[in-house]
């Protein structure tokens, strides 16, 4: 008998597998977030529950004071080990753990050692961390089922049977509980994470290059400038398309975006390491920021981008060399004037102009003195 119409699991499935993955990002900064929030809050009671059974328990260490301080102790631990640790693998094995840990723990307390009544920290437990973990659903329900069917075994096994059986009921009703409760939260997280991805991809990337734009490069600048450290910003570099305007006037503004696409992945393949990132400065100017090259390194450097332009043998009509060309200027941090990103850039700016009065086709290094013709 078919209850779901054909396919639709697997396009769930699959749907779920997409927005985790291009979020991957925002789903680990979440996980490690709800995980240290956890890890707050059972220190919290656990500093509580050890405190009550110190006072309970008078002068003879009882084996809750016991059981409780190794659990302070260990969720201390994790607590400061995990504030440091920002790989989403480790976060999310890290949660997983978690989970079986207070499964563990409340079937000592709630099966073991409490055997007259049913098991209540555990149904807590049960149906609340399948909320709050972001991983696949298919996952987290494993795994809460298993812990469901663990504690389940454990209290046939150790409680009398009319209590076990309450157990059985209560630990697979709240397992499904908390499993359909997170699927639901988990998927409207995932298509929020989504929404913003894809506004901030309108906001900070240019539509016709897939370069970031400009209010990203001032975006990047002013953090990196506001973290008030040794500049990571060496070297600038003002990349310009030599006689462009001829070049849409020849072979029209489709052909000159066409032109602009390729330029663009030409600069993207450049990028190694970041050594160097582009951005769309404006129509067609490009701007290049390197948090290592000196301006002489750039320079060589952006040699490499205009033989690679050249080679791309865009014919070009109006041009002297008979073929789409780019030219280059460049600044460095340090060199005298050069105080914050807007002089670096004006002074790339400078030179840009000099390597067009060159003759184009070539990169010029700002020099003490350059200027624009008044
Ligand atoms: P120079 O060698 O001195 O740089 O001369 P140029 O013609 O390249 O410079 P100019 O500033 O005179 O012209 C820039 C041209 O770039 C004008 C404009 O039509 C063109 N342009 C700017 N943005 C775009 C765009 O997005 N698409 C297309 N096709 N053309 C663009
Ligand atoms: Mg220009
Ligand atoms: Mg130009």
């Amino acid at each position: 008998m078919r209850f779901l119409p054909d396919g639709l699991i697997r396009r769930r499935y699959r749907e779920e597998i997409d927005l985790l993955r291009s979020n991957r990002d925002a789903v680990a900064e979440i996980n490690k977030q709800q995980f240290l929030a956890w890890l707050k809050i059972l220190i919290f009671i656990f500093i509580i529950l050890t405190g009550i059974s110190i006072l309970s328990s008078m002068s003879s260490l009882s084996y809750r004071v016991l059981l409780y301080s190794v659990a302070l102790c260990s969720f201390c631990a994790l607590f400061f080990l995990f504030r440091f640790i920002g790989n989403p693998t480790v976060i999310l094995i890290g949660f997983y753990l978690l989970f079986e840990y207070l499964c563990l723990l409340t079937g000592i307390l709630n099966i073991y050692i409490n055997r007259t009544s049913t098991c209540s920290s555990s149904l807590v437990i049960l149906c609340m961390v399948p909320v709050t973990i972001l991983d696949r659903n298919g996952r987290i329900v494993a795994v809460s089922f298993m812990n469901a069917a663990v504690l389940a075994a454990a209290s046939y096994l150790v409680k009398e049977y009319s209590v076990a059986v309450d157990d059985w009921i209560n630990l697979f009703s709240f397992s499904l509980v908390g499993f359909f409760a997170g699927y639901h939260i988990r998927m409207k997280k995932l298509e929020l994470f989504e929404i913003q991805r894809k506004t901030d991809i309108q906001r900070y990337y240019d539509f016709l290059t897939s370069l970031p734009n400009r209010r990203l490069l001032y975006n990047d600048l002013t953090g990196i400038y506001a973290a008030n450290g040794p500049s990571p910003v060496r070297s600038v570099v003002m990349i310009d398309i030599d006689s462009f305007k001829e070049y849409n006037d020849a072979y029209g503004h489709v052909a000159g975006d066409e032109c602009l696409k390729k330029l663009a992945a030409c600069l993207s393949s450049f990028v190694r390491d970041r050594r160097m990132t582009f951005y769309r400065y404006g129509g067609e100017e490009f701007l290049g920021v390197s948090p290592l090259f000196s301006a002489v390194e750039a320079g060589e450097f952006c040699d490499l981008i205009r033989h690679a332009v050249y080679n791309l043998n865009i014919p070009h009509e109006k041009s002297p060399y008979g073929r789409l060309t780019v030219s280059f200027g460049l600044s460095e941090t340090g060199m005298p004037g050069a105080t914050g990103y807007t002089d670096l850039i004006n002074m790339a700016d400078i030179a840009l102009y000099h390597a067009k009065n060159r003759g184009k086709d070539c990169f010029v290094i700002y020099e003490d003195g350059m200027a624009f013709p008044f």
